[in-house]
């Protein structure tokens, strides 16, 4: 494969910038016998990157957010390292529940929710509650009385691979009132959080919006009302093609930022991680069904794999993330349309970004694709075109 390699054979891209020689024979002689497409995970990395955070980022409560990979075996091995839990849906809250997490560790961080879901969550004993709007406020008020909430800040997501920008959040001077209306209503107006964005290889953007807390806080003061928490969001990053500075250098500068605004005052800090936890530990196996050269002096040779957009692989969207996909065939690399194999012609991954693959590529070839192990399986579809979800494997 790929990252500016004219020949490929195996090994010649920096493959062990994304796994040792070591455990890609393991991943290799596990995959022989199993049918693709499929994802392994691998827990160990999860840890790893866990206790990684944890020692860069000591100040900061660590809570995941569930959606990034909410398989069991990825839940449980966080309750035992003692993360918390960020979840939006009544659906993941009964999961973590009945996997013994208490309501204490849990947070409800979506900011849109039904009234009926937030008197679920306040039965289960959850009483962290993020908001963004008036409607929101007074839903928590009435449903789970006297909770702590935190007020979700706009940001732009710029820099953002994948931008969570606009959909949620609200201007600092609504977030005032917001403020003031929920301590109206017998509410903890507790802290901030904001969203950068995920895979926000820009750090400068945690910048602005502590910033933003900075006066908030201080505006908050002047009401009366002492806000005591920020919620840094996620944003942190996983491993793909594009390169990001380290966790560790993210970790510095944010502690950075908020020392020169707060001082020695540094408010309770949370984070909300999921792809800088999960995505390393995934890789996602996959074979070529067929190639093509759409007329005989076409410049670019379309690759199908078994798996798409629709499989798990939707991050795609946008080509936004661009997963580091390597092959062991030898031979000239050639620029490559890599698209899925259903029937919707949306389904290509990667048709302006090119990827390079050997020409001799054909059918039966896997193709295996690292850093998937957040936002792919629990985004496949149940039966497009008659395909299962992803299946999902523990990597030993
Ligand atoms: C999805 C989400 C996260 C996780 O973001 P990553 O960039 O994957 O770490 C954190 N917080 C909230 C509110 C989210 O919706």
């Amino acid at each position: 494969m790929i990252i500016e390699e004219k020949i490929t054979r195996p090994y010649s891209f920096p493959m062990t910038k994304f796994i040792s020689r070591q455990k890609f024979e393991k991943v290799k002689e596990f995959s022989k016998n199993i049918q693709t497409p499929f994802l392994l995970v691998d827990l160990n990395v999860i840890k790893k990157n866990y206790i990684n955070l944890q020692k860069h980022m000591p100040m900061a409560s660590i809570y995941y957010a569930v959606k990034s990979n909410p398989m069991e075996e990825v839940i449980l091995l966080l309750k035992e390292m003692g993360s918390n839990f960020d979840v939006a849906t009544v659906y993941e809250l009964d999961q973590v529940l009945r996997l013994g997490i208490t309501p204490d560790r849990i947070s409800f961080g979506n900011t849109i929710k039904k009234s009926k879901d937030i008197s679920y969550f306040y039965l289960k004993g959850v009483r962290l509650f993020a908001t963004d709007s008036e409607e929101d406020v007074r839903k928590i008020a009435e449903n789970a009385p006297g909770s702590k909430v935190f007020f979700r800040i706009l940001t732009e997501g710029t820099g953002a691979d994948w931008p969570l920008s606009r959909k949620f959040g609200a201007h600092p001077d609504a977030i005032l009132s917001l403020i003031s209306l929920a301590k109206e209503l017998e509410l903890e107006p507790y802290g901030l959080s904001f969203h950068v964005g995920s895979q926000q290889r820009d750090i400068g953007e945690w910048d602005g919006a502590i910033s933003t807390c900075t006066y908030i806080f201080q505006s908050a003061m002047e009401m009366g009302i002492k806000l005591k928490m920020i919620n840094l969001g996620g944003g942190f990053p996983a491993k793909y093609l594009h390169p990001t500075p380290k966790l560790e250098t993210y970790a510095r500068e944010i502690t950075r930022f908020l020392t020169e605004d707060f001082g020695d005052d540094i408010p309770e800090i949370i984070i909300e991680p999921g792809r800088s936890l999960a995505a390393d530990a995934g890789i996602i196996i996959t074979e070529v069904i067929s190639t093509s050269y759409k007329s005989k002096y076409a410049p670019n040779k379309w690759v199908y794999i078994d798996i798409g957009m629709f499989g798990g692989l939707i991050e795609t969207m946008g080509e936004s993330i661009k997963f580091p996909i390597y092959s062991e065939k030898e031979g000239e690399a050639v620029d490559v349309i890599l698209a899925g194999p259903t029937c919707d012609s949306m389904d290509i991954l990667y048709e302006d970004f090119k990827y390079k693959l050997p020409d001799s590529i054909n059918e039966g070839d896997k193709l295996y694709f690292f850093t998937t192990g957040a936002y792919t399986q629990s985004y496949s579809s149940v039966g497009f075109n008659g395909f299962p979800p992803l299946k999902v494997y523990i990597f030993k």
